[in-house]
Parts: structure tokens; C-alpha cells; sequence
């Protein structure tokens, strides 16, 4: 917190020269402070005089870019008894006001124009006692004043016949001191104008850092110039990583590929770099990096060449094979390629083979180590070159390493004649012309052509022979269906036939038919076999559970058993709660916890509030044979369905199971006639956060901790019960005139349809956020641990006066607030040992939070012992409690300075705080900020974290010894 001064009348030297009116009232007189430090006052004392009315007006204040105005008053007055004779004239008050103007004004000071701020009274220490031993005693107040309009303003005291000497007049305002967090710059801010409002501040990375993606970094400036709850952060960028506050370059040798990576790494194998700030490392000369290979791996080579190359040859294929490289360049991505060339005889030239030749599997990117390449020519001489390959082969400009053969293929017969033509079709004579076939493999010298009789039983083959690419068969007998087929001969031999042609010869008389049916064509009958799987779906009735989860339903089988009984077996000694969920029938349970009333002994008086189901009125019962009592009466609104009959029953089905003095008790019901009621003690004060807003101020703080007390004696005594509150919050507490505190709303649906502060989150169901602990939040884990988080959150708004937990904050940002460990400060005057309570109840683990029995122990002492309950003195000087983080250390822990520093990563200093004889804890914790400075720590950054850290020790200090620190 910083506070900016504009005007300190203990500053002044030289007169002050306020206007006095009239000339005989205030009066400006050099003096000497509590110190014996020179100082200028204004004294009035015209006590023996009726009727006074003396103003005395400050100079012009400029306000700058103020909005809140702390005016902080230093005086003394003197004690009317202690001056004879004064009765009836004298005064011991004075008037504090204010004028807002743009600019200085006149002289003349104009009662009207004034706003009245406050009548200002001295605290207890009065002067007392006869003159001899009288000893004047210094009266501090602080009022506020704003939000103010004007460029400045004026202060005027008005008095009216006291006998006061103003000593010192400081008038400020706060801000938040600029700060780095999570890597963010936060500027000095102005304070908002209200007490609750916060500013919410964006942070801007410092350099060399960007902000984390969606993430960006805010804080929250109070009203009383601190930093809360810090969300989001900035991150170093790629080539820097975090030192304190800062981001450093890399060294040399070292890398940081993203602005995720939290370090800087050495450079991976075959890489270097001879610059600071790197995002990677460059490769050594050889070496590559693949286009898909991270930053972070080692730099590498294309592989040697493959081993061991062996072939087979079968005439026109060839096989290969071979073993993996020697050296796979470090990498495992290694694969094979193929390269196929046919050269001549004499003289050697070579050609790509090209797409004629086929390779099974593939020519390249080949996995395993064989391959066959296939529809080579026969008696032809070719080179094979096979290639390992790795993810950075085509990098490197390197010459090409593979392992070769020469291969020449055997001879081989023609492949098949296949696109054969009817050329004419006669009676007796048929002629037929084809294409070579694709490979002949050599020089065909003739082809064959056999045929027969389609319809012949035994099949006889006749041939023709032909040296070109037609012939004609004659001899034929007409009407006849004749199959044909070709082959080619070489020196190799034959090659094998061609598909089949079918072709019918012309009728003697008329003209013939032909039909082509190629063998491969065979009609192919596709049987479909479609089976139908015939699905039986079974209905299995589940009996034994009828769960009705807002309903207070349930097994038969329970129906006739006694639950109580078998609770209260269960648990020797402990009345145990018994959930109305498990009754079947929700009148059952409501008799057996509920008394039934007569509706005529209850007289409604008036509306107080509405409920969930219907109006909360207040009103009396009389019961025969007992006193008339004040009671408040919930009704069931009329056109209500069974259900809501049932939910709102249920309500009294709970709480007519307890009976503590700190837990809401239940009179009764009306469910015999209409409107049904649950009929309950009168709490005269209402909801306790309204209670407390409306008496903002007003109590001490032992009562404070009396109300907090009584709140967590009833929610023990509901946990010792084994029920699970999930909705405490001050709003769900009521208060009574003695100003005893009482749990209540006890709703069976009660998470909680009808709390407004309720929200939907994630995990499914509404949940009250701000009161509600991480754990149940998250994965909805409701137990007694989870209702301490929310006693917590009740302390914090007892001790703040009904104030909002995490003022305006979106819930979101709370939840992230609170993940990220951060926790509510303490409220204004609140004592560190509370403050410290409420912590222990926000821990993150459940089972490191006190339970209600402790709460209540620990209270019961305090309340014993109020010295335990005092609070740090001083306006401008209370220690900063940022939502507090909770990985702050204890420094109660720490046995030395040199611990302390090294837990907050300042050990740097410690030969700083040796030469100046900083030795010992105690020394440390009474460090300002000018001492901070003055051992050399130049870095603002290192001095906030050292003085923050100082201001928080001193309130574990304070805490545990229960001593002031003057600070
Ligand atoms: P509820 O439905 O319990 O939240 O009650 C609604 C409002 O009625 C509360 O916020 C109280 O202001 C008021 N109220 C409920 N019960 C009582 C009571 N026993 N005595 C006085 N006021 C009550």
C-alpha cells in the first residue's frame, strides 16, 4: 500500500496560515510533539463564553487523481470537568466539513457551502485529574471522505466552545504500490472510490515475456491499496527462461524452444549455438535436423549404405535382399529404395528402367528388407541400387551411399495374345487377326491357333499356324460355335494362350451369330448371405431400489424397520440424523420428527420474508397449558403440487432432529389442514448478513467472536449428528435479540434450489460458490470438512460486516482464485488469530482443516483471553495481506535470518543484513522500508518481496505472542 500525502501539517516549517474566523477563536501557535519535535498547531479554548462558533479553514487541497480521501486528525481537548466554572459553555466536540472547489477561492469563509464530514469527540483519553498531574493525551481520528468531483477541495473545523489544540492534520489517499507478479508489471493504482469496489488492473508482461494463452494476467487493487488475488500470468518467451522477476537469455549452448518450457536445455547431440536468447540449437556440419523433429532432439546423418545385397533371378523377376545399414544415422525412421537401370551390352550405357518394371512391394519407402521386381525383359542386363533412407537423406548434400548388383535376366517365352478380332465370318471359313503380345521377349518367328467344337463332348484341338498377326481357319462346319485360342513362339519357346474367343460360324442359307466369351469372364454368381441378426432384448426388473432423489422415497423392504434403532445401534451414544429420503412415506417421517399442531393455536401477524415454497410470517402459538410464544411460520403457498408438499415437509423432517441452543428449533407442524406450516422459534434479528450490514461497525469484538462461536457450536453439534450442512453461509444463519446465532435452512433439496447464490457448475448440480469448498466444487465431495471451508467464509463475513466473499469478482474468477492458492484476506480490524483460523479452514486438503470441535476450543479461548483478540494499531501502516497466498512459510519456523532469506529466495542479501547487524528475527521483523534500502537492496522488485515478507512476519509474530511490533 502507498499512500500519497496531500497536506501534513506536521511537514509545514514555516505558518500555516489557515484563515481563522472570526480572529478571536482558532489560533495558530508553534509547539512541540509527543517527540519534542517542532510543530505548528491551531488552538481554540473559548469555553467560558456561550454561544461560540469558530472556523478554521486548511489551505487549498488539489485532490490529483484521488477518489477516496483519508483525513487522519491529531488533537488534544481538554476535559470540561477539569476546567472550574465552565459549565454550560463548554464543549468537548468540534465539526470536521469539507468544500469542494477547481480552484482556490476567496477569503471569506460561507457556513452554507460547507458539507458536514463528521462531529469529532475525543476517544477515552480525556484529560483527567487536577492540574499538577494533569497529562494531555493525543486523540487520533480518521474519517473518509469521497468520491469527490471537483480538482480540490477545503477542510474547515468548526468549534463551538471546546478547549482543543489540533496538533496534526494529514490528509491522503492510497494506492496500490506498482508491482511484478507471475512475471506481470502492475502499475501504481488509485484506490476505487467505495470501500468495497476493487480495480481490477491488467498487467503487462516485462520484457522478453509474453502472456500465458488465455491467461492474461489481472489483479485487483482494494479499497485499502492492496494487491488481491492475482490471476493469469505472462511466461518467459522462447530463448528465455525466469530468474525472480526478470526473464534471462539462455547461455550459450543452452536453448528454449517455446514459451511452455519452463528452462533453458543444453543442446541436444550433433548441435550447438555461440549465441545467447536461442529458441534452438544449429546442427554440426554433417548433421540435419528433420522437418518434423522437435528442437529438443539430436541433430543426425543419412544412414550408410545396406549390407550384404543378395538376388535370385526367376527368367523375367528378379528378388532382392539385403541387411540394414551399418550406421542408421541416429535415427529410426530408416526405409529403403530401389533404383533400376537396364543397360546395354556393348558398349554399357544404362537407362531408368522406367514404368514397364514393377516392384512388389513398392520401389520406395520400403519397410522390410526385399523386395521383387517384376516384368523385366528377358535377356536383358540391368543394375539394381538399393538405398537406406532416413527422415534427413534429401537434407544432406552428401554423396549418395548404396548397395548395387548387375543383373542379367534369363531368356524368356512371349506373354499372352490377347486382344484377338473377328475379321470375317463365313459358312465354312473363319478369319481372326490380334496384336502382339506386350512382351515377346524376343523375336516371335510364328503363332499357333487352336480350336474346337464348343458343343464336342471329347474335345478334339486342331491348330493352324501363322508367321503375322492373322490367319484364316477353314473347313469349318456352318451353324457351328468353334473356341479359339493363341500363343506366340520365340527362340524361348511358346508363350501361353490367349483368352478364349468364341465364335459361331453363318448358316448355310442366312448370315451367322458370334459371341466373344472370355474364360476370365466367367459369370460369377454373388451369393449374398444376409444375416440377420435377430437382437432380444431382455427387460430384467431391478427390484430393491426405487431411489426418489428429491423425494423422500424408498424401499419396501425398510418400510417396517426401525431406522432410528438401528442408527442408534450403529452408533452407540450419537443421536444420529436420519436422512427423510429414506422414508417411503414423507408423513411418516414428518410425524416421527415433527410435532403435529393445532392449527388453531397459531394466529398469523405479519409477512417477514419468503421462502422457497411460500411467505415466511411471524406470528404466536399458544399452546394449552404453556405460555404464548413469538414463532415464525413458513407456509406452503396454495396450488402447490404433492412434491413440493413432500420437499417442503421435509425441511421440518430435519430440523425436527435437532435441538441444540446454536441450531434453528422447530415447533411444530400444521399438515392437517390449510395452509400447511412448519412452525419454528422466532429469531427477532432476522438473517445475520442483513443483521450485520445493518449494524456495520457497531460491535466489539469479542461479540464478533461470541456470534462465531455460537455459529460453531451448532454446526459441531450437526456434524457429531453426521448431517452435512453444504449451504452454510450468513445469510443461511438467524439471529436472535440476545444476538445468539442459530444455523438453519435445512432444505432437503436443499443444494440448493433455492439459495440465489447457487450457480451451476461443471460437475452438475447448483453450488454457492464463494462458500464452497474446492473439493466440492470440483467433484461435488460434501462432508463436515467441506461445511468448515464455508464456516470459514462465515467468519470472514462476520468480521467484515456482511461484506460480499471476493467483493464483485466473477465466480470464475474465483474458483481460479482459489486454485491457484490464493485465499481471502483479512478483513479490516480483523486479528491475526481469526484471520489465521479462517485459513486453516480455506486449506486446500480437507483433512488438514480443523473440525468444529477445535473451532469451537480455539474461539472459547480467545474469548477467554482477549488480549489474543487486539488488532494492529494504525491506518497507513497495516500489514499487507494479499489474498493470501498459502505457500507463504511460517516464519515462526525459521531459527535465523539466513533460514528466512533462503525460504524467500533472497539469500543474496544475506551479507547485507550481516554488516548491518540485522542478526536476529526480531531485529528484522521492526525493518521499514527505508532500512530495506539503506543495507544497498537497490532492486524495487527484491525490496517489496523482502518488506512483504517482513509485514507478514510480523503478523505471524503478533499472532503467536499476541505482542505488538510497533511498526
Ligand atoms: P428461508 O426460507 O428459511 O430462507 O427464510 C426466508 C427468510 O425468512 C429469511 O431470510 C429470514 O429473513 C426469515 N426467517 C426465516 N426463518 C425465520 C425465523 N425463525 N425467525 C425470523 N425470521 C425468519
Amino acid at each position: 500500500m502507498l499512500c500519497v500525502i496531500l497536506l501534513d501539517s506536521k511537514a509545514q516549517q514555516t505558518e500555516l496560515e489557515w484563515i481563522s474566523y472570526p480572529p478571536s477563536g482558532w489560533e495558530e501557535i508553534s509547539g512541540l510533539d509527543e517527540n519534542y519535535t517542532p510543530i505548528r498547531t491551531y488552538q481554540v479554548c473559548q469555553v467560558m463564553e456561550p454561544n461560540q462558533n469558530n472556523w478554521l479553514r486548511t489551505s487549498w487541497i488539489e485532490k490529483g487523481d484521488a477518489q477516496r480521501i483519508f483525513v487522519e486528525l491529531k488533537f488534544t481537548l481538554r476535559d470540561c470537568n477539569s476546567l472550574p466554572g465552565v459549565v454550560g459553555t463548554c464543549k468537548e466536540t468540534f465539526n470536521l466539513y469539507y468544500q469542494e472547489t477547481d480552484s482556490e477561492v476567496g477569503r471569506n469563509i460561507r457556513e452554507n457551502q460547507y458539507v458536514k464530514i463528521d462531529t469529532i469527540a475525543a476517544d477515552e483519553s480525556f484529560t483527567q485529574g487536577d492540574l499538577g498531574e494533569r497529562k494531555m493525551k493525543l486523540n487520533t481520528e480518521v474519517r473518509i471522505i469521497g468520491p469527490l468531483s471537483r480538482r480540490g477541495f477545503y477542510l474547515a473545523f468548526q468549534d463551538v466552545g471546546a478547549c482543543i489544540a489540533l496538533v496534526s492534520v494529514k490528509v491522503y489517499y492510497k494506492k496500490c504500490w506498482s508491482i511484478i507478479e507471475n512475471l506481470a508489471t502492475f502499475p501504481d493504482t488509485v484506490t476505487g472510490s467505495e470501500f468495497s469496489s476493487l480495480v481490477e488492473v491488467e498487467g503487462m508482461c516485462v520484457s522478453d515475456a509474453e502472456e500465458e494463452a488465455d491467461n492474461s494476467p489481472k489483479m485487483h487493487c482494494s479499497a485499502e491499496g492492496e494487491w488481491l488475488v492475482p490471476i493469469g500470468k505472462c511466461i518467459c518467451k522462447a530463448g528465455f527462461h525466469q530468474k525472480g522477476d526478470a526473464c534471462e537469455p539462455c547461455g550459450r549452448g543452452f536453448y528454449k524452444s517455446s514459451s511452455q518450457d519452463l528452462q533453458c536445455s543444453r543442446c541436444p547431440a550433433h548441435s550447438y549455438n555461440d549465441r545467447e536468447g536461442s529458441w534452438r540449437c544449429d546442427c554440426e556440419d554433417g548433421y540435419y535436423r528433420g522437418l518434423s523433429d522437435p528442437p529438443s532432439v539430436a541433430c543426425t546423418r543419412p544412414p550408410s549404405a545396406p549390407q550384404n545385397l543378395v538376388y535370385n533371378i526367376n527368367q523375367t523377376t528378379v528378388s532382392l535382399e539385403w541387411s540394414p545399414p551399418a550406421d542408421t544415422g541416429g535415427r529410426n525412421d530408416v526405409t529403403y529404395r530401389i533404383m533400376c537401370r537396364r543397360c546395354s551390352w556393348e558398349p554399357e550405357e544404362c537407362v531408368p528402367c522406367g514404368g514397364n518394371v514393377g516392384y512388389s512391394p513398392q520401389q520406395a519407402g520400403l519397410v522390410d528388407t526385399y523386395v521383387s521386381v517384376v516384368d523385366l525383359l528377358a535377356h536383358a542386363n540391368y543394375t539394381f541400387e538399393v538405398e537406406a533412407v532416413n527422415g534427413v537423406s534429401d537434407l544432406s548434400r552428401t554423396q549418395r551411399l548404396f548397395a548395387a548388383v548387375s543383373i542379367a535376366t534369363s531368356q524368356a517365352t512371349p506373354s499372352q495374345v490377347s486382344e484377338v478380332i473377328k475379321e470375317r465370318v463365313q459358312q465354312r471359313s473363319i478369319q481372326l487377326s490380334w496384336q502382339e503380345p506386350e512382351q515377346p521377349n524376343g523375336v516371335i518367328t510364328e503363332y499357333e491357333i487352336k480350336y474346337y467344337e464348343k458343343d464336342q463332348k471329347d474335345r478334339i484341338y486342331s491348330t493352324v499356324k501363322s508367321r503375322s498377326t492373322s490367319a484364316t481357319v477353314n473347313n469349318l462346319k456352318p451353324s457351328t460355335a468353334y473356341v479359339f485360342q493363341i500363343r506366340a513362339f520365340t527362340a524361348a519357346g511358346y508363350g501361353t494362350y490367349g483368352p478364349r474367343l468364341e465364335v459361331t460360324t453363318k448358316e448355310e442359307a442366312s448370315g451367322t451369330t458370334a459371341t466373344i466369351v472370355s474364360s476370365e469372364q466367367n459369370p460369377v454368381i454373388i451369393i449374398a448371405v444376409v444375416a440377420v441378426a435377430g437382437t432380444i432384448i431382455l427387460v430384467f426388473m431391478v427390484f430393491g431400489f426405487i431411489i426418489g432423489r428429491r423425494h423422500c422415497g424408498y424401499s419396501k423392504a425398510d418400510q417396517e424397520g426401525d431406522e432410528e434403532l438401528y442408527f442408534q445401534f450403529k452408533f452407540p451414544g450419537t443421536k444420529t440424523y436420519i436422512d427423510p429420503e429414506t422414508y417411503e412415506d414423507p408423513n411418516r417421517a414428518v410425524h416421527q420428527f415433527a410435532k403435529e399442531l393445532d392449527a388453531s393455536c397459531i394466529k398469523i401477524e405479519r409477512v417477514i420474508g419468503a421462502g422457497e415454497f411460500g411467505e415466511v410470517c411471524s406470528g404466536r402459538m399458544k399452546l394449552p397449558g404453556k405460555r404464548d410464544m413469538s414463532v415464525a411460520i413458513k407456509t406452503l403457498k396454495v396450488g402447490y403440487s404433492e412434491k413440493q408438499r413432500r420437499d417442503f415437509l421435509c425441511e421440518a423432517s430435519i430440523m425436527g432432529q435437532f435441538d441444540h441452543p446454536n441450531v434453528v428449533h422447530l415447533e411444530g407442524v400444521v399438515t392437517r389442514g390449510k395452509p400447511v406450516m412448519i412452525v419454528i422459534e422466532y429469531m427477532e434479528n432476522g438473517s445475520l448478513d442483513a443483521f450485520l450490514r445493518k449494524h456495520d461497525g457497531q460491535f466489539t469484538v469479542i461479540q464478533l467472536v461470541g456470534m462465531l462461536r455460537g455459529i460453531a457450536a451448532g454446526m459441531r453439534y450437526l456434524s457429531d449428528m453426521g448431517y452435512v450442512h453444504r449451504d452454510l453461509a450468513a445469510r443461511n444463519v438467524l439471529v436472535n435479540s440476545n444476538l445468539v446465532c442459530k444455523v438453519s435452512d435445512f432444505g432437503l433439496s436443499r443444494v440448493i434450489d433455492d439459495d440465489p447464490e447457487a450457480v451451476y457448475t461443471t460437475t452438475g448440480g447448483k453450488i454457492p460458490v464463494r462458500w464452497t469448498a474446492m473439493e466440492a466444487i470440483q467433484y461435488r465431495k460434501f462432508t463436515s470438512a467441506s461445511d468448515v471451508w464455508s464456516y470459514g467464509i462465515v467468519m470472514w463475513e462476520v468480521m467484515s460486516y456482511g461484506e460480499r466473499p471476493y467483493w464483485d469478482m466473477s465466480n470464475q474468477d474465483v474458483i481460479k482464485a482459489i486454485e491457484e492458492g490464493y485465499r481471502l484476506p483479512a478483513p479490516m480490524d480483523c486479528p491475526p488469530g481469526l484471520h489465521q483460523l479462517m485459513l486453516d479452514c480455506w486449506q486446500k486438503d480437507r483433512a488438514d482443516r480443523p473440525k468444529f470441535d477445535q473451532i469451537v476450543g480455539i474461539l472459547d479461548k480467545m474469548i477467554r483471553n482477549p488480549n489474543t483478540l487486539k488488532t494492529p494499531v494504525g491506518t497507513c501502516t497495516r500489514p499487507i495481506s494479499p489474498l493470501l497466498d498459502q505457500s507463504t512459510p511460517d516464519f515462526t519456523t525459521f531459527r535465523s535470518v539466513g533460514e528466512w532469506l533462503e525460504a524467500i529466495k533472497m539469500e543474496r542479501y544475506r551479507d547485507n543484513f550481516t554488516a548491518a547487524g540485522y542478526s536476529s528475527l526480531d531485529s528484522v521483523a521492526r525493518m521499514s522500508i527505508e532500512d530495506v534500502m539503506s543495507l544497498g537492496i537497490s532492486l524495487v522488485g527484491h525490496q517489496k518481496k523482502i518488506m512483504s515478507s517482513i509485514q507478514t512476519m510480523r503478523a505471524q509474530m503478533l499472532h503467536l505472542h499476541g505482542t505488538g511490533i510497533q511498526v
